[in-house]
């Protein structure tokens, strides 16, 4: 088996390197102050690599400035181009940054040309030492492929494999992959069937792990723990983002937690989970309660849901409980994460991006207004994303969605269709709750 180890400029990732955090700046990548000073403050935080979105040849140049500007400020972390649709910015990315992130399978409508344009950045990339990530999200994979595998966990990791072989065959080996998706179950599937077929291949190239749009708060945060803690609770990823609609600063702490939770620190790079331990709480079917576990409350929601989580996401338990009496709060992190785990819905489920350098809106405010007004709508899936370029198809199997189009402007959809477009951001939340309830409405007519 060929276990491969990538490079972005100075971090290693997989084989036995440690497992390294990411986060993305959701600032406009043309402000060179804030992205800088946002990278720095993420770095500080114990970030390990920083993405920014680079859309096109403005963003890049504004990269190499970045660059230029963190670097002289003593910060040497890599610094990653997230390009998703255009190889000929990907290829000028790839002059600038320590990494590009990419779907190849956007490249081009033909697959043919795809693999020309995938070709040429591997070129690049071999010339200027620069790693590439192929990044396959659930919800936008292309035509092509949803017409061969469909769009499924299995359609993920064999499109993924497509790109791979082909980095082989180039014998190009600084690359990393992902396969997000916001359900977990989804999400851990994927990399698990990738894996499969990597070893069937004899060829492991490192995993980047994530669940993405899984919003904020603590479901954001139990979502991420569940499908990121399953797979690494089987020694699976090599390095992780925990995508939140908040200031990237707070991904990094709860990464932490996940990554110091399964960390052997004697032997880094090693996961040394206790699984005594678990299977103690198991058998005893309770855990201690916050406070004899952990020093705050995001860390035990974090531990709690990592915990219990992958159990239950894998089946391999049905139901849990807390020692003692049960407070509101606890009642609300079990329903949170049997929620997480998608084994028991009993609230809306919400799927949100982080935001990004094309969010032109308060994403985090918007999206927790739409929780506020949206909170009683059980089993409903609501996305609120920040851009209409990639938002419509990140958000999934979402029955409504809430889609930054613009300055002030919002476009409303009912599953994949847009139902309005321009609408004035102050009337666009109620517009979408008018739609909502109107859909309800008619369903119970229906019904009757
Ligand atoms: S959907 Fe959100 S995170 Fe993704 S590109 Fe658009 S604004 Fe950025």
């Amino acid at each position: 088996m060929k276990i491969i180890e990538a490079c972005a400029k100075g971090l290693r990732i997989g084989a036995n390197a440690p497992l390294a955090i990411q986060t993305m700046c959701n600032t406009d990548t043309n402000d060179i102050d804030s992205s800088a000073a946002q990278i720095m403050e993420a770095a500080d935080a114990g970030a390990d690599m920083v993405r920014l979105t680079t859309q096109g040849i403005r963003e890049v140049k504004s990269l190499a400035q970045i660059k230029e500007r963190v670097r002289n400020a003593g910060y040497h972390l890599p610094l990653v181009a997230d390009v998703h649709f255009s190889s000929q910015v990907a290829i000028e990315a790839a002059k600038v940054a320590d990494k590009v992130r990419i779907n190849p399978g956007n490249f081009a409508k033909e697959h043919t040309l795809a693999k020309k344009a995938f070709s040429e950045l591997i070129s690049v990339c071999k010339e200027h030492g620069t790693a590439i990530r192929i990044g396959i999200n659930h919800g936008s994979l292309g035509e092509r492929i949803i017409n061969l595998y469909g769009d499924t966990p299995a359609g993920m990791a064999r499109a993924a494999m497509e790109w791979l072989r082909m980095c082989v065959e180039e014998n190009f080996f600084n690359a990393v992959v992902s396969l997000k998706a916001s359900n977990t179950v989804v999400m851990v599937t994927a990399y698990r069937l990738l894996l499969e077929e990597m070893k069937r291949e004899g060829i492991l190239f490192p995993l980047h792990l994530g669940v993405t749009e899984a919003g904020n708060g603590d479901t954001g945060r139990m979502k991420s723990a569940v499908g990121i803690g399953a797979l690494l609770s089987c020694n699976i990823g090599d390095t992780i983002r925990v995508s939140l609609t908040e200031n990237p600063v707070n991904e990094i702490y709860t990464a932490k937690i996940i990554r110091d939770y399964f960390t052997d620190t004697d032997s880094p790079g090693h996961y040394a989970h206790d699984m005594k331990t678990v299977g103690d709480y198991i058998s005893k079917g309770e855990i201690p309660k916050y406070g004899m576990l952990c020093n705050s409350r995001e860390e035990y929601l974090v531990k709690y849901a990592l915990l219990f989580g992958p159990l239950l996401l894998d089946r391999k338990i049905d139901d849990f409980k807390i020692e003692g009496p049960f407070s509101e709060e606890e009642a609300d992190f079990k329903e949170n994460l049997l929620q997480a785990s998608r084994r028991k819905f009993t609230r809306p489920e919400y799927i949100a991006c982080p935001g990004c350098g094309r969010t032109l809106y308060n994403l985090e405010e918007v999206f927790n207004e739409v929780k506020r007004r949206t909170s009683h709508l059980k089993g409903v899936k609501i996305a609120v994303m920040g851009c209409i370029v990639n938002g419509p198809g990140e958000m999934a199997d979402a029955d409504y969605g809430y889609v930054g189009e613009g300055a002030s402007k919002v476009a409303i959809y009912r599953g994949k269709e847009p139902v309005l477009r321009s609408v004035p951001q102050e009337e666009a939340i109620d517009r979408l709750l008018d739609i909502i309830e109107s859909d309800s409405k008619a369903d119970k007519t229906g019904r009757n």
